[in-house]
């Protein structure tokens, strides 16, 4: 594809977060999008096969939130059909058929009718003039190279071994606590393994997480979830137990380490196929990162495209590489510092912002300037520039 003029059909694999996103960026500048997702997609929001992390804490930062396009459609969480169809997308109608079929017009309301589908097959050939693939932590983007010819990309990977245990509750019905949500994380250093959150649902619905480092695994029977949460430093996270009750069986999660897979850094690819959020970028879940990284993905996307299509996907790999700088270096900072970290040491540049971004936490216990600022960028509405030029820079650097 050499003009904007033959801009046609995109095809999106994957309607978590980052393929929807995408899809909804993609429409302002093609005719058809087609998003191919394995899973059948509800008309509420649940959790599903595809996305099993649905089942867990998710909170989508401010910078996220803000960088959400207009009208994406998609809510706090990984979203589904009803995200998908307020983003423009129709259902196919052919429920054996694998891929969801979408037309998103320019403008949206022009044209909604799905695209046809082979209801006898489960594979089709769909031509296409762009691919992004947003498959997310599973993606076979490296696999999908190989085959056609090109190098897989250099992967990073870091992990310091966290695990996840969620379960939700009812509370009684006069419990009104004055707040939505608390949360303790610990940080792994001297024997600081364990921290633990409630958070509010709909419906009175109340998910309680356990969070472990350092191989320090949350339990998933149930005298083993009392006894973590009963053993915090901290009683409020216990005290509302006593008059909880489980609405579903413990689910656990141990697939925490973070992984880059550097798409950026390819000599050669194909020009038009894309790869974008978990599937380039998968963090550690407790930075609460992910979501707001497939924004970033959405947000670069739109201007890769705008520039035109020379080289359209190592413009678009380098732009999202740069943006998601910050999220990989204060992530993968705050867990080589975790005892019994595994990984790639960072390159010279992601170690000195990770040292300066620990050295800047240390800061927000006393300096409430530094705290602010520390909060701000790790919610993506401001840049880490601070660490480097003003009054805090000194005292980081050192
Ligand atoms: C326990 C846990 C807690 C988390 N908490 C947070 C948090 O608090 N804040 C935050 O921002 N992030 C959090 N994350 C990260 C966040 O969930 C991800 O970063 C985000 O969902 C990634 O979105 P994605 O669209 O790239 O991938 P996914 O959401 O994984 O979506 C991938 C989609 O592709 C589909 N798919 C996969 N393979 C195929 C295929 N071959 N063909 C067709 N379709 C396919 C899947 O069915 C799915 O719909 C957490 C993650 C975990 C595991």
């Amino acid at each position: 594809m050499t003009n904007t003029e033959a801009r046609a059909t995109a095809i999106v694999c994957g309607a978590g977060m980052a393929g929807l996103l995408s899809a909804r960026v993609l429409a302002d500048f093609y005719d058809r999008v087609v998003i191919v997702e394995r899973d059948e997609l509800t008309d509420e929001p649940a959790p599903r096969k595809g996305v099993p992390q649905g089942n867990y804490l998710h909170t989508l930062l401010v910078g996220g939130q803000r960088m959400q396009p207009r009208h994406a459609g998609v809510g706090g969480a990984p979203a589904g059909a009803e995200a998908a169809q307020r983003a423009g997308a129709r259902r196919a109608s052919d429920r054996r058929a694998r891929h969801l079929g979408v037309r998103l017009g320019r403008p949206l309301d022009r044209a909604r009718r799905p695209c046809p589908t082979d209801g006898r097959r489960r594979a089709t050939v769909l031509p296409g003039d762009v691919v992004v693939d947003a498959t997310g932590r599973t993606s076979a983007g490296p696999t999908w190279l190989r085959t056609i010819g090109y190098r897989v990309p250099e992967e990073d990977t870091v992990n310091g071994f966290w695990g996840y245990a969620c379960r939700n509750y009812r509370m009684p019905g006069d419990w009104a606590p004055d707040w939505a949500g608390m949360l303790t994380v610990p940080t792994g250093r001297n024997g600081d393994t364990r921290g633990a959150g409630w958070t509010r649902q709909e419906h009175n619905r109340w998910l309680v997480t356990l969070i472990g480092c350092a191989k320090d695994y949350p339990p998933r029977d149930e005298p083993g979830f009392t006894d973590w949460l009963t053993a915090l430093p901290q009683p409020d996270f216990a005290e509302p137990l006593a008059g909880a009750t489980p609405l579903d069986d413990i689910v656990v999660w141990r697939q925490t380490g973070n992984r880059l897979r550097r798409y950026d850094r390819l000599e050669r690819r194909p020009a038009n196929l894309l790869f974008t959020g978990d599937s380039v970028c998968a963090l550690n879940p407790v930075y609460a990162q992910g979501m707001s990284v497939a924004c970033l993905g959405a947000r670069e996307l739109r201007e890769a495209l705008s520039e035109g299509d020379d080289d359209l996907a190592g413009r678009f790999q380098r732009r999202f590489a740069d943006a998601l700088r910050f999220s990989w270096a204060a992530s993968t900072a705050a867990d080589h510092a975790v005892p019994g970290a595994e990984g790639d040491p960072p390159d010279v540049e992601e170690a000195e912002l990770g040292r300066r971004w620990q050295q800047a936490a240390l800061l927000t216990i006393d300096d409430p300037e530094a705290m602010r600022l520390f909060w701000e960028t790790l919610c993506l509405v401001r840049g880490p520039d601070w660490l480097y030029t003003g009054p805090i820079a000194e005292r980081v650097a050192r």
